[in-house]
């Protein structure tokens, strides 16, 4: 093997280290920004969940005290969460809360829950 081989093996070597450094980075900011969106979704859910405990529960009160039955008005980012929710195609009704709804199906019990508002 000649001098002159060798040293164009090394270069494409070291292209290639260069390209496999450049998509490696690439890999690992992708993964910055799937953790990061996790998290905050992670952090979402919790909110939508203790926002539907405390739906239900005034629900409950509301069926307890028929005197006062005016719901109080649902309105605020907790509703506008719900709704994009649902816009992106999950369940945010209580039968079926958190699972992705079939493809352009309404859900009735999501639609109702919706507005109630
Ligand atoms: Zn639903």
């Amino acid at each position: 093997m000649d001098k002159k081989a060798i040293f164009t093996q090394v270069s494409q070597l070291e292209e290639r280290l260069g390209e496999l450094h450049h998509e490696l980075r690439g890999l690992k900011e992708q993964l910055a920004y799937l953790i990061e969106e996790n998290h905050s979704l992670h952090i979402e859910n919790e909110n939508l969940r203790d926002r539907l405990e405390a739906q239900e529960e005034a629900q409950e009160e509301g069926k307890n005290d028929k005197a006062s039955s005016k719901k109080k008005p649902f309105v605020g980012e907790g509703y506008d969460n719900l709704a994009r929710l649902y816009q992106e195609g999950f369940h945010v009704c209580n039968t079926h809360y958190g699972s992705i709804r079939s493809d352009g199906d309404d859900c009735l019990f999501c639609l109702s829950f919706l507005h109630q508002k």
